[in-house]
């Protein structure tokens, strides 16, 4: 199979080796030297500040979602959610879950934000900001500077779901005031799903350190007191952290994040090109280097990911809920090549010809 979705993604030959061996005992110095550089190399490849913190969390992307707003946010807080999609709505129901006080932007399918939309919540008292850069789901990708600016005026804590657009587009903590940073292993990591990365900024250390949380274990404070000398309060899944090494190494070796996101970028954009020609439209007013979200004209967008599947060998990501039979998606993360994008446009090229995709 060829995976062209947006988590789990293909992991190269070093990252699948790492999987197939046993899993070493981590209460060691060694380990924790490999977390402690997991940590350097996160920061370096955000351009977070020198006092910002890393915690891996073991547990899925929401995992992060969930305690970073635990964490970070009290009863006291009023908070703005942009919701334009599953993700963001992820974030809506967490602050309800935990009695987070917030305001949704809810969005139409595939509709970005503008400096306009934003202006009707300055000086409103808001305290902090919950976004989805890049809403997966549907393939918008937020403008972050629009969203910095307006924190920034507005004194407002920013909390960034990266986690589908980590390493595929620009981005930098510092520059753009971002409070937190949440990623995860199976995206363009290109590990397998299991761990999510938080990264702290001062700010936000501050406000863990000042929070009761009611939870063992999502309470950040252990995990930042652990991580100091590289260790994790509770086992972690050691044997991804380790494939996470790996990986960050030789992303720091091939040139850092400036190489890799040019390598995500190139096969997005040979992508859309090789299939300008099908009767397929791009769904989204801003994209990500991640994804290509497509809608469908005259034939079910799920009948395709089915064919593709059973036929063709590949897999491509399906939409769920509403747009099922109007929307797919195709990931460009993970270990793909330009060969694998002439695959996946011929597959499509043929079905268009069957006159399954019309
Ligand atoms: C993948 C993803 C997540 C995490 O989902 P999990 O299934 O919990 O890993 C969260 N937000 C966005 C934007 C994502 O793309």
């Amino acid at each position: 199979m060829i995976n062209f979705t947006v988590g789990p993604v293909q992991s190269d030959e070093k990252v699948l080796e790492i999987g197939s061996k046993n899993v070493p005992y981590f209460r060691t110095p060694e380990f924790s030297e490999i977390m402690l550089e997991n940590e350097r190399i996160m920061k370096k490849l955000t351009f977070a500040s020198e006092n910002d913190r890393v915690v891996f969390i073991t547990g899925s992307g929401t995992a992060s979602m969930e305690a970073a707003i635990m964490n970070v946010f009290t009863q006291n807080d009023k908070v703005l959610v942009i919701n334009g999609g599953s993700f963001g709505q992820r974030f809506a129901e967490m602050c309800e879950i935990h009695d987070i006080p917030y305001t949704e932007i809810k969005l139409q399918t595939g509709k970005t934000i503008d400096e306009e939309l934003l202006k009707k919540y300055d000086n409103q008292g808001y305290t902090g900001f919950l976004v989805n850069i890049h809403e997966t789901s549907t393939g918008v990708y937020y403008n972050l500077n629009i969203i910095s600016d307006f924190c920034k005026r507005n004194n407002i804590f920013l909390v960034v779901d990266a986690i589908s657009s980590f390493l595929a587009d620009s981005f930098n903590m510092t520059e753009l005031g971002v409070d937190v940073m949440i990623t995860g292993s199976q995206k363009a990591l290109a590990c397998p799903p299991g761990i999510s990365i938080i990264i702290l900024s001062e700010k936000a250390i501050n406000r863990v350190m000042n929070n009761n949380v009611k939870s063992m274990y999502f309470d950040l404070k252990l995990a930042l007191k652990n991580g100091e000398r590289g260790q994790t309060p509770f086992t972690p899944a050691v044997g991804i952290l380790l494939q996470i090494h790996e990986r960050l190494k030789q992303i720091e070796k091939n040139g850092g994040i400036a190489v890799e996101q040019k390598k995500i970028s190139k096969l997005a954009n040979d992508f859309r090109n090789r299939i300008k020609d099908l009767p397929l439209d791009i769904c989204s007013e801003s994209l990500s280097n991640a994804v290509t979200p497509l809608s469908t004209r005259n034939c079910s967008a799920y009948n395709i990911f089915t064919t593709l599947k059973d036929e063709y060998g590949i897999w491509i990501c399906p939409n769920g809920g509403d747009l099922k039979d109007k929307v797919f998606r195709v990931g460009h993360i993970g270990n793909l090549t330009i060969n694998d994008n002439i695959k996946l446009s011929d597959a499509l090229h043929d079905l268009f010809k069957k006159g399954i995709l019309k």
